[in-house]
């Protein structure tokens, strides 16, 4: 899914460990918990709009990734401190995935277009894995343009969670 959901995942795990847990857990289950998380919201993330690709044609598509960069900024702006380390290990896989092995990628098949280097080191693949063996049963809706629906009320529902859970003491 988006990172603004990722984060708001990693949020609510990072106040949970630290309220249920005591030094060194909280520190490392937050470490765990996050890791996995971004797993298992990236298998579900097949019931949301999704497409695998940039849809570079489509003023929807642009729309709504315009509005999800905005969110996901306000979100690493709003909870950085004191959430960070949750939220790091929730993005690590597209950190790793998106932002430094396929530009690498890129470069490399620039030169030697039929070049398979890399392709085992996706953390992605471990998400698909998860996806055919424990969500296999929920329906495909990544093209789907009413996917954002789903997206936009987990993403309320997280934030109304993470208020409850007394998340944005850290501005009072
Ligand atoms: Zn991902």
């Amino acid at each position: 899914m988006e990172t603004i959901t990722h984060n708001l995942v990693a949020v609510v795990i990072q106040i949970l460990c630290f309220s249920f847990l005591i030094f060194p857990w909280n520190l490392i289950f937050t470490i765990v918990f996050s890791f996995i998380s971004h797993i298992i919201v990236d298998a579900i993330s097949i019931i949301t709009y999704h497409t695998p690709d940039v849809q570079k044609g489509d003023k929807f598509w642009i729309f709504w990734h315009y509005i999800i960069y905005v969110l996901s900024l306000s979100s690493i702006i709003v909870f950085i401190i004191p959430y960070w380390l949750s939220m790091l290990f929730a993005n690590i896989m597209d950190l790793w995935d998106w932002l430094t092995l396929r530009p690498i990628q890129k470069k490399i098949r620039k030169k030697t277009p039929e070049s398979k280097w890399g392709d085992k080191y996706y953390f992605h693949r471990i998400v698909d894995w998860v996806r055919e063996k424990l969500f296999f049963w929920l329906p495909k809706r990544n093209y789907k343009k009413s996917g954002i629906l789903i997206e936009i009320v987990l993403i309320i529902v997280f934030i109304l969670y993470i208020g409850f859970l007394g998340g944005f003491a850290h501005f009072f």
